[in-house]
């Protein structure tokens, strides 16, 4: 039997921090609202992440709208950590669990969210669920069918894993370390590198994220950097969580194997990018422009990390030949709009928005890489884009009740 619809003025999707930073902002406002959620709270982090993963971020990083994490502001949350800490956060939210949001679109004057617990009406509905798909390249078809494969979302420990080498194909944070992680459990490791961003984890004895934060770099606005669509594209920084640089230099000197992008595979023959030094030379410059401009900000200049070198990368390798008994892709994560019953998507799939203000009257998204600014791709941006967010969200509900 059809349950009969619920009514509320605004529907948050999903509960991971920006869905409930999302929910501090609208309760603060006095609106109500539910927040609807497929798993259980912090779904992403219980069922999406390996096990010995960290945050790359540090704990004075770790700060929502009302919560700042009170351990050593220096250390990394560990991601069973990470989960209790996004649980206590849902302490006293509107959170429904176990509810899948399978369709939005919209009604007379309002919105009509399906669920898998029946249907909502709301007058606003926000977008927090997540970056959860990772999609195979084309060329993963390609692969022999001997060959296990995985995403970076299924990996959890290398024991999950055939004995044989390995091939991880893509070097940004994932990548870097779950190649690390893999080798160090004795299977040979081959990195497939495309484009990458290397930063170091120290600069002039500071963490490299205190001084994208103090230099102001982390605050440029979505509609003041030069192109946003490509950077909300990169991919994440080479940084992993602790006290030390993970790069390909130091991946090099473990024993990994460090190749080009993976361009095809055929007849069971990966074929790698002849382009790897280029790649390199552009990483080590970029590098290089976002430590002058950290210079910039602190006068002087910092010693600057050793380029990057790749003494020799083979162009074609048979992976049966050389013992390679599964692919780990780490080549990016997409969100899934699949359930969005309106126009608002664009060729390739992507939501049309401002700045988290969807192409939709009422329809907002969070959580997105630059979304608002450059630190919406972390944690720390989520209390600044909800506040945002919510007050263009309150000017939007003033505007349909007239
Ligand atoms: C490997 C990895 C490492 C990361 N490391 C860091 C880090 O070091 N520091 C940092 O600041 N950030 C880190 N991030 C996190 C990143 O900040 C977040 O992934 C991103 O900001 C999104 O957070 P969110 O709350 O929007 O999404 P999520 O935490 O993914 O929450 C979305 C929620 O929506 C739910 N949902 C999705 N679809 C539906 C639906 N149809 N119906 C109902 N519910 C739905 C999901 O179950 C999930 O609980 C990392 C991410 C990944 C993948």
């Amino acid at each position: 039997m059809s349950q009969p619809a619920r009514t509320t003025t605004v529907v948050v999707i999903g509960a991971g921090h920006s869905g409930l930073a999302m929910s501090r902002r609208l309760t603060e406002r006095a609106i109500d609202h539910v927040v609807l959620e497929r798993g259980q709270v912090a779904h992403s982090w219980r069922t999406q992440r390996w096990d010995s993963l960290r945050l790359l971020t540090p704990n004075w990083m770790t700060r929502l709208p009302g919560h700042q994490h009170e351990g050593d502001p220096d250390g990394y949350l560990a991601v069973g950590e990470v989960v209790d800490l996004i649980q206590g956060y849902a302490d006293g939210a509107p959170v429904q669990t176990d509810t899948t949001v399978t369709a939005v679109r919209p009604s007379l004057d309002d919105f009509v969210v399906e669920t898998s617990q029946g249907p909502w009406h709301a007058q606003a509905v926000v977008i927090a669920a997540g970056i959860t798909t990772a999609p195979l390249p084309a060329v993963a078809q390609a692969l022999p069918e001997a060959i296990e494969s995985v995403t970076s979302l299924d990996y959890r420990n290398p024991t999950q894993l055939p004995e044989g080498g390995v091939l991880v194909v893509g070097a940004a944070a994932s990548g870097i370390q779950l190649a690390e992680e893999i080798h160090r459990s004795g299977r040979p490791v081959t990195l497939a590198t495309g484009e990458h961003v290397r930063v170091p984890r120290r600069y002039r004895d500071r963490d490299i994220l205190w001084w994208l934060d103090a230099s102001g770099v982390l605050d440029h606005r979505w509609d003041q950097v030069d192109d946003v669509v490509r950077a909300r594209n990169l991919p994440s920084f080479q940084l992993v969580g602790g006290d030390r640089t993970l790069d390909l230099n130091v991946l090099q000197a473990q024993g990994i194997q460090v190749v080009g992008k993976l361009g095809g595979i055929r007849d069971g023959i990966a074929q790698f990018s002849g382009s790897l030094t280029n790649v390199l030379t552009m990483a080590d410059l970029k590098l290089n422009r976002l430590l002058t401009t950290i210079d910039d900000f602190a006068g002087g200049r910092g010693e600057r990390p050793e380029p990057t070198v790749v003494p020799r990368a083979p162009l074609l390798v048979d992976l049966r030949r050389a013992g390679i008994r599964s692919v780990v892709w780490a080549t990016g994560i997409k969100p899934d709009f699949s359930w969005l019953e309106l126009p608002v998507l664009d060729h390739k799939g992507a939501l049309r928005h401002e700045g988290g203000v969807v192409d939709w009257p009422g329809l907002y998204v969070t959580g997105l890489p630059v979304l608002r600014r450059r630190r919406s791709t972390f944690i720390d941006g989520a209390a600044a884009d909800t506040a945002d967010l919510a007050d263009h969200l309150v000017a939007h509900l003033g505007r349909v009740s007239v």
